[in-house]
């Protein structure tokens, strides 16, 4: 790895302490599990650097796995910003490149205290607590600085002591404090607990009015020179299977004047690109006034785009503001053309609604639509990929002279959402073949993503803290699927099969791997969304 110009051609919008405001400084490795180009897109990895960038005291160094900024060559802690299971291969790369133990429990007094935040782990951090000694579990805003304060407050105790101090902090979680037991090597887990931290850790929620924006602007990010501001958090929604939703809770929408207004104003002194965010930005109270506001002639320079859109909140001034200020399509998850599956998912969106939304892009100037969608969600039956097909078929000849392309995941189950206990839908694989045969019969573009990434995800999301030996041996193998069955070959006998984790439904498990962790819903809502769903199976 080695140092490139690439930092010095940011424009940084905040002025970093370098560490000053102490006479014992902090120092801070701050790592995204991939390249720079993708690491530096990620505004949650800007917000946290912003964060440990601007605490007295603290002095960070960036990591990315393509460059680095210099790094200091005693380092109090190593942190991971982690949003996409699959790039839990470079997680262990960065530690064993900076000459870290992997095994969290064989780290000694010099070595740094290894931490991790981001939705993956927040959501559930089980398979991960082989590698880390802390998760940050909720908003970075809450969570930074205390963490911060703490470490510099502990510096001088050994680290066991260390641990069980942080592990006290709210949000803070120490997995090592933690006994997980099994009735045996293979059976799931049966009880989780602790003696000396809290039985139940609580994620942090953020309530402030300032959500986040870009830290730094930069001609190297994917999304090229990019100023991008989060409109909303969470989505109040409640789609059975959206950890973006139910992981997130409480919506938080910041006010106009107050907050998104100045926030915009400053990211366009250094850039007129404009990425406005959020699981569901449309959904804003004030949305239509923002579009008003960057719909004036000032801001005829400015190109505009939004993350994924609710189809049923896309009115025609949106969308010809969007077309005006140079977006050529929208974004729009339909999940199924199926209304019967999209009421057991709890997506409150018509086929009206859906046909309404194309028209309005269409109408607006725009030249496309992306639709997005699942196969494999529990309850599909075939007769619901055909009504998928004929959603798709019947958009496709409304859709003359414009792009209409269909984006089509496998259901991945996810921790702390309504849908936690299934498992994926083994025929899903097929299922997608016979989408993309039939919709490429009628001319539609689809866009499939890859069945096999879809288990190994579903694995990390629904692992307990066995799978870290997985994950070990599947990287020294390749990290390809292929390498997760030779690894779960070998533990045959140490660990429950991949199918337990992946396929098997868990609605008998008395204890799930994160049920010491709590999220933003309460068990008995969970469980409430998962009854509804279920009786709408039934009736179908
Ligand atoms: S509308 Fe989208 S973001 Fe909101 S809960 Fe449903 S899938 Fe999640």
């Amino acid at each position: 790895m080695q140092h490139t110009n690439l930092f010095q051609e940011e424009k940084v919008l905040f002025e970093p302490t370098y560490g000053q405001g102490s006479s014992d400084v902090l120092e801070v490795i701050y790592a995204f599990p991939n390249e720079y180009t993708i690491g530096i897109t990620s505004l949650g990895y800007q917000v946290v650097w912003r964060l440990l960038a601007s605490l007295p005291g603290v002095r960070v160094a960036r990591l990315f796995t393509d460059i680095h900024e210099p790094l200091p060559a005693q380092v109090d802690a190593v942190g991971f910003s982690f949003s996409w299971e699959l790039d839990f291969v470079h997680v262990i790369t960065q530690l064993e490149n900076l000459g870290i133990s992997l095994r969290a429990e064989e780290r000694g007094e010099e070595e740094p205290i290894v931490f991790g935040g981001g939705p993956v782990f927040s959501a559930n951090p089980e398979p991960f607590s082989l590698f880390l000694d802390v998760f940050l579990l909720g908003d970075g805003e809450e969570l930074v600085p205390t963490f911060m304060q703490a470490l510099q407050q502990f510096k001088g105790l050994d680290r066991k002591q260390k641990l069980l101090r942080l592990a006290q902090i709210p949000g803070l979680y120490v997995p090592s404090l933690y006994e997980v037991d099994y009735e045996s090597p293979t059976s799931p887990v049966v009880s989780i607990s602790s003696s000396q931290a809290p039985s139940l850790v609580q994620k942090q929620t953020y309530r402030g009015n300032k959500l986040s924006s870009s830290s730094v602007v930069t001609a190297h990010s994917a999304w090229e020179n990019i100023f991008m501001v989060e409109v909303v958090r969470s989505c109040p929604e409640m789609c059975r299977f959206c950890l973006a939703s139910y992981l997130t809770l409480p919506f938080r929408t910041p006010s106009l004047e107050g907050s998104l207004i100045p926030l915009i104003q400053e990211g366009l002194k250094v850039t007129p690109r404009l990425g406005l965010l959020g699981a569901s930005v449309t959904q804003h109270p004030e949305f239509e006034s923002l579009i008003d506001y960057l719909d004036q002639d000032e801001f005829s320079e400015v190109h505009l785009s939004v993350s994924s859109v609710r189809a049923n909140t896309l009115t025609p001034k949106i969308a010809r503001t969007l077309a005006k200020r140079g977006s050529k399509s929208v974004t729009i998850a339909v999940e199924s053309g199926s209304e019967r599956l999209r009421q057991i998912i709890n997506k409150k969106l018509s086929a009206e609604e859906i046909h309404q939304s194309l028209h309005t892009a269409m109408d607006s100037g725009l030249t496309g639509m992306k639709l997005y969608g699942m196969a494999g969600v529990p309850g599909e039956t075939f007769e619901d990929l055909e009504a998928t097909i004929a959603m798709l078929t019947a958009l496709k000849k409304e859709a003359k002279r414009f792009r209409l392309s269909f984006g089509c995941s496998t259901f991945v189950p996810k921790a702390h959402t309504p849908f936690q206990v299934y498992g994926v839908d083994a025929k899903a694989e097929k299922k997608l073949q016979y989408l993309a045969k039939a919709l490429h019969k009628q001319g539609v573009d689809f866009r499939p993503e890859s069945y096999s990434w879809s288990v190994i995800q579903a694995l990390i999301a629904r692992g307990d803290r066995r799978v870290g030996e997985v994950l070990l041996k599947a990287r020294e193998y390749g990290g390809s699927l292929g390498s997760f069955k030779r690894a779960f070959k070998e533990l045959k006998g140490q660990i429950p099969p991949l199918d337990f984790y992946v396929h098997e439904n868990w609605n008998d498990l008395s204890c799930l791997p994160w049920n010491h962790l709590m999220g933003s819903v309460v068990e008995p809502m969970l469980n409430k969304h998962l009854l509804d769903a279920q009786s709408k199976m039934i009736l179908a």
